[in-house]
Parts: C-alpha cells; sequence; structure tokens
C-alpha cells in the first residue's frame, strides 16, 4: 500500500474501533452489550457498502458527481477514481480531436486515398478525391472488393504485385480520358494497403510542352547552322592567312553547335518513342565498325582492344545501339590521356550478356556517378568541351538502353579509369547469323 494511504486507512480503522468502543460503552451502560455491539457493526457494515456502491457507480460511469470532500480512506479511493476518470476523459476527448483532424485532412487532400484490407482486398476508406478521380461512391463501394470497384482501371494485375508493385505512371481516370493519374501503393502495415493516386495531367502536358520547345528549337536552330557551316567551309584560309586562326575556331565552334543540335534531336526522337524497331543487330560487324571508329578519333594516341567471346547477335535496333556503344567508345578515347588503352568487349554474363567499353582513363569521382547520365551534366566542363563533349551522350545512352530494357552499370576509379557496361536480358539474345555465313561488316544505318 503507498505509504499517502496509510493515514487515512488507520483513520478509518480508529473510527470503526470508536464506534464499535462507544456501542461497547452504551452496552454495559444499558446491559445489553450483545445487541448495541451487533447494531454498531451492521451500522458500520451497512455505511461501508453505501460507499462501495458509490464507488461502483462512479465506476460504472453511471455518475459524473463530485467526490466527497473526508479524510477516510473511501474518500481517499473516490477521489483517486474522479481524477483517473477526468484525465481520461480529456486525453480521450483529445485524442478523438486528432482522428477527426487527421480524417478531415486525408479528406481533404487533392491525392485520392484509398485504404485496402490487404487480406480481404476490400475498400476499407477513401477520401473526397477518390470519388472525383477514380469514381468511387460512398456508401456503394465501401466494403467492395478493390478489383470490382476500381474495374475500369486495368490495375488488376498491378495490384497483385502488392509490396514489390512499381508505380503506375500515365493511367487514364475511368470518369474522364483526359485526366492522367499516377498510381502508387503503399503497403503502411501489416492489414492495410494504402492506394494513392495523384492527377498528373498537367505535369505531362508541361514535360510535353517541354519537349516539343526542345525538339522546335533544335529543328529552327539546324538550317540557319548548316548555312553558316557551309559558308564557313567554302573560306579558304590560305585566301586570308591573318583570319586563318579564326577562321578555324570559328568552324569548330559552328561544327560543335550542329553536333549539339543533332544530339538534342536524337534526344527528343527517342523521348517521344515508346518502343523500336526491332530487328537483328549483328554484332560481328557492330564491333569492328567501333573498333575502326575508336581508331580514326584516337589517332594512334591509346591502343584499342577488341575481346569478342559472346559469340551472340542483339535484338533492337541497330541505328540507336550504335550510337549508344558509339557514345561510350568515343568518351572512352575523349578521357583517356595518350598512351592509355580502351577495351572493348562483348561477353555471356549472369544476367544474359554485357557490352562493356573499359579505359585507363582520368575516371570519375564516385559522387558524380548517380547524375552522369543526365542532360548537361559534367564532370569537369572544360574538360569536356576541350574534347568536343555536347554534355548529351550518356543521356543518349541511357534512353536507348531503356528502349532496350537493358541497364547501365558505370565503374569508376579517380585517376585509374572507368568501365561503362551495358547489360542485355535474354530476350535481346540471338543467335549470331554471322557464325554461320561469312562475317562481312555491315552498314550502320
Ligand atoms: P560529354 O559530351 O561532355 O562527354 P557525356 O554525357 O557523354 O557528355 O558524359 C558526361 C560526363 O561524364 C562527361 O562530361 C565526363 O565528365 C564524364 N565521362 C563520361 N565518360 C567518361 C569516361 N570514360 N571517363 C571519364 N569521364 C567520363
Amino acid at each position: 500500500m503507498p505509504l499517502r494511504f496509510r493515514p487515512a486507512w488507520y483513520r478509518t480503522l480508529g473510527q470503526h474501533a470508536a464506534v464499535l468502543a462507544a456501542a461497547l460503552l452504551l452496552g454495559l451502560v444499558a446491559g445489553q452489550v450483545w445487541a448495541f455491539l451487533a447494531i454498531a457493526a451492521l451500522g458500520l457494515l451497512g455505511w461501508n457498502y453505501w460507499r462501495l456502491r458509490k464507488v461502483l457507480l462512479r465506476l460504472a460511469g453511471r455518475e459524473r458527481f463530485e467526490p466527497g470532500t473526508g479524510d477516510g480512506v473511501w474518500y481517499q479511493l473516490d477521489h483517486l477514481l474522479y481524477r483517473g476518470q477526468t484525465e481520461m476523459r480529456a486525453r480521450k476527448k483529445r485524442l478523438l480531436a486528432m482522428l477527426r483532424a487527421y480524417r478531415a485532412a486525408a479528406a481533404a487532400l487533392p491525392d485520392a486515398v484509398v485504404i485496402i484490407d490487404r487480406n480481404t482486398q476490400r475498400v476499407q476508406w477513401f477520401n473526397k478525391a477518390a470519388n472525383t478521380l477514380l469514381g468511387l461512391h460512398h456508401p456503394r463501394d465501401l466494403n467492395a472488393p478493390v478489383g470490382e470497384a476500381l474495374k475500369p482501371l486495368p490495375i488488376a494485375h498491378w495490384l497483385s504485385g502488392g509490396r514489390n508493385a512499381e508505380p503506375l505512371q500515365d493511367v487514364a481516370s475511368p470518369l474522364d480520358g483526359t485526366i492522367r493519374l499516377s498510381l502508387r501503393l503503399i503497403p503502411y502495415s501489416d492489414q492495410y494497403w494504402l492506394l494513392v493516386a495523384r492527377d498528373v495531367s498537367k505535369l505531362l502536358r508541361l514535360e510535353q510542352m517541354r519537349r516539343d520547345f526542345v525538339a522546335n528549337v533544335s529543328h529552327e536552330l539546324r538550317t540557319p547552322l548548316t548555312v553558316v557551316h557551309g559558308y564557313l567551309d567554302m573560306l579558304d584560309p590560305e585566301d586570308m592567312p591573318e583570319w586563318a586562326p579564326m577562321l578555324a575556331e570559328m568552324q569548330k565552334q559552328s561544327q560543335r553547335m550542329t553536333q549539339l543540335v543533332e544530339d538534342l534531336l536524337t534526344l527528343s526522337r527517342l523521348e517521344a518513342q515508346d518502343s523500336l524497331p526491332e530487328e537483328n543487330v549483328a554484332m560481328a560487324p557492330m564491333l569492328a565498325t567501333l573498333r575502326r571508329e575508336a581508331e580514326a578519333l584516337s589517332q594512334q594516341r591509346h591502343t584499342i582492344v577488341m575481346e569478342d567471346l559472346a559469340h551472340v547477335d542483339l535484338l533492337g535496333s541497330n541505328k540507336e545501339l550504335h550510337s549508344a556503344f558509339s557514345n561510350l567508345v568515343s568518351n572512352a578515347v575523349r578521357y583517356t590521356p595518350a598512351g592509355g588503352t580502351i577495351t572493348i568487349a562483348f561477353k555471356p554474363s549472369a544476367e544474359g550478356v554485357t557490352m562493356s567499353v573499359r579505359d585507363t582513363g582520368y575516371g570519375i569521382p564516385q559522387s558524380h556517378l548517380p547524375r552522369i547520365t543526365e542532360r548537361f551534366y559534367r564532370v569537369s566542363n572544360s574538360r569536356s568541351r576541350e574534347s568536343g563533349g555536347t554534355g548529351l551522350g550518356l543521356s543518349i545512352v541511357k534512353h536507348v538502353l531503356n528502349l532496350h530494357q537493358a541497364r547501365l552499370e558505370i565503374d569508376s576509379a579517380v585517376g585509374h579509369g572507368s568501365t561503362f557496361s551495358i547489360h542485355f536480358g535474354p530476350p535481346r539474345i540471338q543467335p549470331r547469323e554471322a557464325d554461320l555465313l561469312l562475317p562481312q561488316e555491315q552498314q550502320i544505318a
């Protein structure tokens, strides 16, 4: 028993003893000891029962009366219960207010939010936006199987992915085809999933506008550049020797600008495509072409090594794959000082087949690797410009690989060199035709 109850306990015990002693005294005076004692004991019992009833009424929560004042053990108990109940009521009120605030916030979200029971796959709750974006109706769709409630959306297979389901981009809303949605499935507890649908129509329109703008600007720049480039080519430095260095610089810069425009147009074209033509990409001639390009670019400053160990061909776009491989080879040459080695290898791997370009050049610091395939991202601006880069090469590589479901892996150490590896899966592998026919170099379109 806690110490502070002790005085109350002794006081109550003392009161009971005093009543019994008084009854004993009166009984002795009246000569009716037992009768007086019995009446006093019954009185005490009745009083205790009456106090017990009050406590029970309070516990049952039927009465909210103020606790009485006194210093006995019953008063203490009553007071403690009253205090506990008041605190609990306040806590309950606070929790309810919080719950209401959370619900109101979730209901007011501009994104559609649907809570799904993971085991039964039934809709448990949804907010207002789920009505306007996904067409869910209250109370019709409450407790309905989610596949049925969202039937117009092609998501049955996606939902079965559960925890591993990748976000679904660009899905038409069942209510209005012009509203494009992005869907995410978030497992937030063992029992519930959260399906969040966001209206991305505006974002997609802006993205489209950006793509159109870049494509149009690049296209419009092409003609004036061709004219400037053409006239510059017609000028002979021997006719005006004092202008020769300026003329050479102008030709170099106009060449650079033309390359930039061409790269931007290539990127725009790749972005606009969902898939590419699937043709047999003969790898023996492809590797021979890459070797020739590397040698031409290197001008005998590097050792070029070719390892063709896969003996298979690829399935995809000849032109785009050549552009991706060629970008890696040209980077390897441009970012490797004279005397280095460039190794182009086509080998079988655990995933399928790997095309890799290894150099012994400057290398790339680890911190730059996550962003290296972004447009115009460069480790060193001056080195890239000096080497004639546009900053778009790796971005083109990434787009081409996405369209081939291939993966780019970059391994690099500063001062030692870099390896760019492209991993192709089994669907992209073809038996090599050149093994059957006599190898003949194929012209890359
Ligand atoms: P750029 O036209 O500038 O070469 P890329 O998109 O091809 O543009 O490459 C982006 C940047 O990545 C380059 O500017 C360069 O800093 C770095 N980089 C690419 N390949 C290599 C490489 N083989 N070795 C070192 N750095 C590289």
